[in-house]
């Protein structure tokens, strides 16, 4: 469907019947086979490959890429509504953030900017899950202000040299392929000066420098990456050189927007489930703690963010997959979205009293996991300038 620009006012919320019974086994499927061990998961802060096995035998690692190279063929909606409901099922909001991070910008740039031999090289692959997909842009100095990246590559002949660093990459140890941007032109604006390389991992040079340890989402490994003379071939350019930052990076940024948070609403649904719950069994002063008005006043303020926010990323993947033009929709929603997690977070962890700092109560780890949401993907602040940016014309 060709792009035009609309207001976009007018997007049915209403799911299919299949679209309802797709979520519906992902989140039965997640319950059984995601949510047991995952406390003992994060606290170990380890990676599962078990679980990430069975994720994918499910079909969730292939669920946004073309049929034709093993996927689903899902679209934005449809993989969104996986998300949320892998989040609410499992609670395993790493996984959540390796699996949304393997689809959305490390399988989805490939399927949209590679050559014929690039996605076959790849997308199968990724689509089985036999390798984890990883995107890297963020620097140790630059990450809002992506055109701030220094890592280099320059070319000799048919080959580019990579020099550099970035950090905070998710997968970055368990990739077979990271993307790659890299400054290009030294001298040239950033919509020209940057290019996105498909460097594998065991090329020399390249080097999984460390594992971050995290706040939350610590199931999901986050890596700093260096390159020190890394040579890729010209062949493992991905789309056109100099181009990077506003086709292969801005699709990126637009696919974490419209879908991969869709795992934050998912994880504020099953919050509020427990949150209920606990207001209904929990007794203090010889009644349930949901007879009192500001406990009521917590899951009602929960509820309404819950629906916002639903409703904010569906209608922004829903402009997406109709080809509308939506960047203002997908920052309100990433914006919104971001802060309502937090906000949900904490009002269930307040609710449930003690046990709420208790990791062995999911709140605990739902409040550490959910601050990613303000941060990844671009920040509240970084959303809240494009939307008024696009307000003032700027
Ligand atoms: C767990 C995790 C996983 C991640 N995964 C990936 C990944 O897979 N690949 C990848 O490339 N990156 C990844 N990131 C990086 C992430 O996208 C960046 O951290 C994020 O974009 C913010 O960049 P920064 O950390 O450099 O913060 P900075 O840009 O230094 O921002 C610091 C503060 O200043 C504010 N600020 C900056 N500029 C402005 C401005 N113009 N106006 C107002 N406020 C401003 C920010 O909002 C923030 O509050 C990940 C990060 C985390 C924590």
């Amino acid at each position: 469907m060709g792009r035009h620009r609309t207001r976009g006012r007018a997007v049915d919320p209403r799911l299919t019947e299949e679209q309802e019974a797709f979520a519906a086994s992902v989140r039965e499927f997640a319950r059984e086979h995601v949510e047991p061990g995952v406390v003992e998961r994060d606290r170990a802060g380890t990676w599962d490959w078990d679980v990430w096995r069975k994720v994918a035998g499910f079909g969730l690692a292939g669920l946004p890429i073309p049929d034709a190279y093993g996927g689903s063929g899902a679209d934005v909606l449809t993989t969104g509504l996986a998300l949320e409901a892998l989040a609410y099922g499992g609670r395993d909001a790493g996984l959540n953030l390796s699996l949304g991070a393997h689809l959305t910008i490390g399988a989805m740039p490939i399927a949209l900017h590679g050559t014929e031999e690039q996605k076959q090289r790849w997308l199968p692959r990724m689509a089985s899950g036999e390798t984890v997909g990883a995107f890297a842009i963020t620097e140790p100095e630059a990450g809002s202000d992506t055109a701030g990246m220094k890592t280099r590559a320059e070319q000799h002949g048919d080959t580019w040299v990579l020099n550099g660093s970035k950090t905070f990459i998710t997968n970055g140890e368990l990739a077979e392929v990271v993307t790659v941007i890299a400054r290009t032109d030294p001298d040239a604006p950033a919509g020209q000066a940057f290019t996105a390389f498909l460097v594998e991992a065991d090329t020399p040079g390249f080097e999984v420098a460390k594992q971050l340890k995290k706040l939350g989402n610590r199931t999901s490994p986050t890596n700093e990456l260096a390159f020190t003379d890394v040579e890729v071939h010209e062949s493992q350019i991905l789309g056109e050189v100099g181009t990077a930052l506003w086709k292969v990076g801005f699709e990126c940024f637009d696919w974490e927007r419209t879908c991969m948070i869709a795992s934050a609403v998912g994880g504020m649904e099953r919050d509020l489930e427990e949150s209920v719950r606990y207001a209904q069994e929990r007794e203090a002063f010889g009644k349930p703690i949901g007879r009192f008005g500001a406990i009521q006043h917590k899951l009602a303020q929960m509820r309404i963010r819950l629906e916002a926010a639903r409703l904010l990323q569906r209608q922004a993947a829903w402009m997406k997959d109709h080809g509308i033009e939506h960047q203002m929709q997908a920052a309100i929603a990433k914006a919104y979205i971001g802060e309502a997690a937090v906000a949900s977070a904490l009002d269930g962890v307040q609710l449930h009293g003690g046990w709420g700092y208790i990791d062995e109560f999911h709140v605990e780890r739902s409040l550490r996991d959910a601050k990613l949401a303000a941060i990844g993907g671009g920040t509240t602040e970084i959303q809240e300038l494009i939307i008024s940016r696009t307000l003032l014309g700027g």
